[in-house]
């Protein structure tokens, strides 16, 4: 795909425009004459960005216009209720764009609309690239640029908004937060209008709205969005690092807990679509749990003869019988429930005070410590390797200083070692596994500074981007900063937003970079991935990273003896602001996203599948919720619990859809529980 894909100011007005007549009352044929030009063929191979799902939808559409849009999807009703999907830019790292139906990719349906620089707010076609809006804004007659983004700029806007997509940031919520409007085509009953374009925002339409903020593409077709935006702004990042029992503390194998399970509550906890399997597999496993720790009849209890009850290290325990840890206890299960759905952001009494009582002391200091250290810059995010024991923690605010980017020899080297030197040494360990904790531990060495840097030795100026001479207004009046910012209420004061946090520790290395905002936000995310990431509550920070270190720890060990999993690096760890949207990984609670990453070198698989199997036993543990756009393996049960809205969310799907127009294989997997053989991911060729 091209890196741009804007039309002129004319046309992007034209490609908007509603059909004249109602699309339900036009003729087929002429229907068919509307789509024909946008129909690009049949069954294509379509791969998304991480090589790791292809599909071959009975045909693909390109649409450039509105009605466009519109005529394919009342053709897709006529013809049988064809199911049809939307394909942003495919970077969605699971099956969730693909369909055997219709795909409409929608990049052609791109390009600004408007800006209203008063709020400001600006409204662009749904398939716009977010890179490409980053010029749009900084082009504006007062420029303008994102609040907050995250790893890329390369998603469609459209994509970017239907899985929540996520940035970091204590105060930040995700991205589609920050929407004002919308406007979606819906295929309604024949009784209601049948196929047509729908306004929505808090105001009009707003259970359509919220459903929509992250809607997986099942509500409708988004063809339009406004979104509100920032004045054009520099970050300063500030990378720091430090050994990541700095932030934990160190190992004391806790936290720990009772490895108490019972076939009762397997049943209760067990996802049905592996219910089973898992099962059987629990009930062999307490077996040989018994023998393994060497129980005797005095810790069997008496009322329950498959109970065990003896302390754990929970890291340890994940290591050798995964299906010994408990699933998540009720006590920690999302009590939120958004009453109104125009409450997007910023919402009333989230609750993360939970099970600080029950926490043992090094743990509640590590969560201390970690909650301050979200909140000690505007964005907060930690790259974690384990292997080397150490982090890169990644803290930026807004900053009106110069400049002050990596030199050409910095850049020429992060290409040549950061990413073909590291794809090699990933690519020897797929053949040779147990180098892997000792590619991870030279890479890191090799691609993170090891003393403080000197700005004038490593950095240069870069070239200025457009909205730099632009940027003088601002800096000449501070306070015009603090006007036009996204929420300046939960941001603080312009002057806080200026201060460079307090060293971690004053001889850790540090670098500095000060850059146009999405050049900060965003990151070389290397090669092709597999990718899990879960959003845990932020209260059970400290918990999750202590066990999640006791772990690795331990699978570093077993590796040594052969076997074990090897969890490539960076762990990424993210904060989020909560929110009231209905399917939010974020909805209700104060979040924390940690994401891990298996590089496929030169586009080859690699082993994965049990690493990422025993992370969401972690993940389920504490209560987190799978990235929606991410592989998981979540079915209706289990997010019911986790979602107090699902219920409403499906709903207003089921009446803005009835017919189920945009339901695909993930949808019906994972919302609707449907597991015949069509919605399985092995029809998109999965790597799985
Ligand atoms: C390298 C990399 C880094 C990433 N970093 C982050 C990150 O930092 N934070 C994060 O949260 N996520 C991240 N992601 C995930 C990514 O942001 C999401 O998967 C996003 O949805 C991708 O956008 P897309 O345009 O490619 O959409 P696709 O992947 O093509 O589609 C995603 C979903 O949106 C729907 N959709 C797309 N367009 C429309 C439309 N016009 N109307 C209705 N539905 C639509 C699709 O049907 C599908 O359900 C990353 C992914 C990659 C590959």
């Amino acid at each position: 795909m091209s890196n741009t894909k804007s039309m002129t100011t004319s046309n992007v007005q034209l490609a908007r425009c509603e059909p004249t007549i109602a699309i339900n009352r036009t003729p087929s044929n002429k229907l068919h004459e509307i789509v024909e030009p946008v129909l690009i063929s049949q069954k294509p191979k379509i791969r998304n960005w991480g090589g790791t799902f292809t599909s071959t939808p009975a045909c693909l559409f390109q649409p450039k216009t509105v009605l466009q849009c519109c005529a394919i999807i009342e053709l897709a009703r006529r013809m049988g209720n064809i199911e049809c999907r939307a394909l942003g830019r495919g970077h969605s790292p699971g099956d969730l764009p693909f369909t055997q139906g219709w795909l409409l990719q929608m990049d052609n349906l791109s390009g600004l609309v408007a800006i209203d620089t008063s709020v400001p707010t600006a409204t662009v076609l749904a398939g716009t690239y977010v890179s490409d809006m980053h010029g749009m804004l900084e082009n504006a007659a007062v420029p303008l640029g994102m609040p907050n983004l995250g790893s890329i700029s390369e998603q469609t806007i459209g994509g970017l908004i239907s899985t929540a997509t996520h940035g970091t940031g204590y105060s930040f919520p995700v991205i589609s937060a920050a929407v004002e409007s919308m406007r979606i085509i819906c295929a309604l009953d024949e009784a209601e209008g049948g196929t047509q374009v729908i306004s929505c925002s808090r105001k009009q339409n707003a259970d359509l709205f919220n459903a929509t903020l992250c809607g997986l593409g099942a509500t409708g077709l988004l063809v339009e969005v406004t979104i509100k935006v920032d004045h054009w702004f520099k970050l300063k990042q500030i990378s720091e690092e430090c050994k990541f029992e700095d932030l934990i503390g160190p190992e004391t194998s806790t936290p720990s807990i009772a490895t108490y399970w019972s076939a009762d509550q397997m049943d209760e906890h067990t996802l049905p679509m592996l219910q089973s399997r898992s099962k059987r597999a629990a009930l062999k496993g307490i077996q040989k749990a018994k023998e393994l720790i060497g129980v005797n009849e005095d810790s069997v209890d008496a009322n329950d003869g498959l109970a065990i009850k003896r302390p754990m290290s929970l890291g340890k325990l994940l290591a050798h019988k995964p299906h010994l840890v408990p699933g998540c206890p009720a006590s920690r299960l999302p009590k939120y429930h958004t009453k109104d759905p125009s409450s997007i952001y910023p919402i009333d009494s989230v609750n993360s005070e939970i099970e600080k009582d029950e926490l043992d002391e090094e743990t509640r200091v590590a969560q201390s410590r970690l909650e301050t250290l979200g909140q000690s810059s505007q964005h907060v995010r930690i790259a974690w390797v384990p292997h080397a024991g150490m982090c890169t923690v990644m803290r930026m605010n807004k900053t009106l200083e110069p400049i002050q980017a990596p030199g050409v020899f910095s850049r020429v080297y992060g290409r040549v070692v950061g990413y073909h030197f590291l794809q090699l040494l990933i690519f020897m360990s797929r053949y040779r596994p147990s180098m892997l904790g000792n590619v991870n531990r030279f890479a890191y060495w090799l691609t993170h500074p090891s003393r403080p840097s000197d700005p004038s030795e490593s950095s240069v100026p870069a070239k200025p981007i457009a909205a730099d001479a632009n940027q003088k207004a601002i800096t000449e009046d501070p306070s015009q900063f603090a006007n036009g910012t996204f929420d300046p209420t939960r941001l603080g004061s312009s002057s806080s937003l200026n201060r460079d946090p307090e060293p971690l520790n004053p001889t850790n290395p540090r670098s500095v970079l000060v850059d146009a905002a999405p050049r900060v936000f965003n990151f070389d995310c290397l090669f092709q991935q597999y990718t899990n990431e879960w959003a845990i509550p932020l209260s059970c920070l400290g918990s999750t990273l202590r066990a999640m270190r006791d772990w690795l720890k331990e699978e570093e060990e077993i590796s040594k003896r052969g076997g074990g999993e090897q969890v490539h690096f960076p762990v990424e760890i993210r904060f989020v602001d909560a929110d009231g949207i209905w399917l939010s990984p974020c909805h209700g609670r104060k979040t924390v996203y940690i994401g891990i990453v298996q590089y496929r070198p030169y586009d080859l698989p690699i082993k994965y599948r049990s690493l990422f199997a025993k992370f969401e036993v972690l993940m389920r543990h504490f209560g987190g919720r799978p990235h929606w756009a991410k592989a998981h393996t979540c079915g209706p049960t289990e997010l019911a619990r986790l979602y107090p809205n699902l219920s409403d969310f499906l709903a207003l799907r089921k009446s803005k859809d009835p017919d189920g127009i945009f339901l695909n294989p993930y949808v019906r997997r994972h919302l609707l529980g449907d597991l015949r053989a069509e919605a399985s991911p092995r029809i998109f060729k999965s790597r799985l």
